[in-house]
């Protein structure tokens, strides 16, 4: 077995849509990034990368590169699911808290973004955890100037 850490924050763009690992919430601001800013498909994609001790999601999919501009992040974290089976992985299951102070909201996406990640990454949604916390107006997180997620993948 083999364990993996991820993290990522983005700063809201209030001009993009919010998309938290691959589900559109509604009445959020959205995330700035090279990307789509999917900052809970980027942990999950470092989480399983480094649990593989495969680098990180800018070693396969650098910012910078067009190729990547724009990009679909769930697609990005299939491919790194792709490069974690190729090591002779599967994943076993992943967690992940989101730090945001007031939107959006985690517990009522919770749901459908759990379902979102054991899609791609071919597990069922028992395998996966999603929870949210505020920063108890800390910080930059207090200060909503972006999100953070902190997430940590099994393989076995
Ligand atoms: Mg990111």
């Amino acid at each position: 077995m083999r364990i993996g850490l991820g993290y990522d924050s983005h700063r809201f763009d209030p001009g993009r849509p919010c998309l938290l690992g691959g589900v559109e919430i509604p009445d959020a601001p959205g995330l700035k990034g090279f990307s789509d800013g999917d900052a809970v498909a980027h942990a999950v994609t470092d989480a399983i990368l480094g649990a593989a001790a495969l680098g990180d999601i800018g070693t396969h999919f650098p910012p910078g590169d067009e190729a990547w501009r724009d990009a679909d992040s769930m697609d990005l974290l299939g491919r790194a699911v792709a490069l974690v089976h190729d090591a002779g992985y599967r994943v076993g299951n992943v967690d992940l808290t989101v730090i945001c102070q007031s939107r959006p909201r985690i517990s009522p996406v919770a749901p459908a973004i759990r379902a979102s990640l054991a899609r791609v990454l071919q597990v069922s949604e028992d395998q996966v955890s999603v929870k949210g916390k505020t920063n108890e107006s800390m910080g930059w997180e207090g200060r909503e100037e972006g999100l953070a997620v902190h997430a940590i993948a099994l393989l076995r």
